[in-house]
């Protein structure tokens, strides 16, 4: 289904949900001013052996917006690895349900309000799901001036 000028534009929105622990793992979230390697555990950083649990925080937080975003909860939802090689991402995976999502089918309507007219538009919500942050780069100064 194209939108009225025939252009269909598809985005991936990403928001980190403020649990106090990851995805996965009882480590903190609260890295913001900690050193690098500080928050980490045999299970977030994939050694072997380590299985992960899921954070039923997070869980509930995923389901309450796909509810917000009019999506439908689906019965079953799986979460697998996947794998890629990614300079932050140095275990090598990243857990995630992409295939298998908490939610599918939502609608939110927008109202639009410029040019002095009320139009209302419907952005289609084509999935809800759910996957941890694998990792993050931090430059020493700059990237152009950092040694590593
Ligand atoms: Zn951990």
């Amino acid at each position: 289904m194209a939108s009225e000028s025939g252009v269909k534009i598809g985005l991936e929105c990403h928001a980190q949900l403020l649990t106090k622990t990851k995805l996965f793992c009882s480590c903190s979230t609260d890295y913001q001013n900690s050193e690098p390697n500080t928050h980490v555990c045999a299970t977030c950083l994939g050694l072997p052996g380590a299985l992960p649990v899921v954070n039923g925080q997070a869980l509930r937080y995923g389901i309450k917006i796909a509810l917000a975003l009019g999506c439908t909860i689906q019965p079953e939802t799986i979460f697998y690895r996947k794998n890629y090689y990614y300079p932050d991402l140095p275990r090598g995976f990243q857990i995630t349900q992409y295939d298998f999502p908490i939610a599918l089918n939502g609608l939110v309507t927008i109202e639009n309000t410029e040019n002095g007219g009320a139009k209302e538009r419907v952005v289609r919500i084509r999935r809800v799901h759910m996957e941890d942050d694998p990792g993050r780069l931090v430059y020493k100064g700059t990237i152009d001036t950092a040694k590593y």
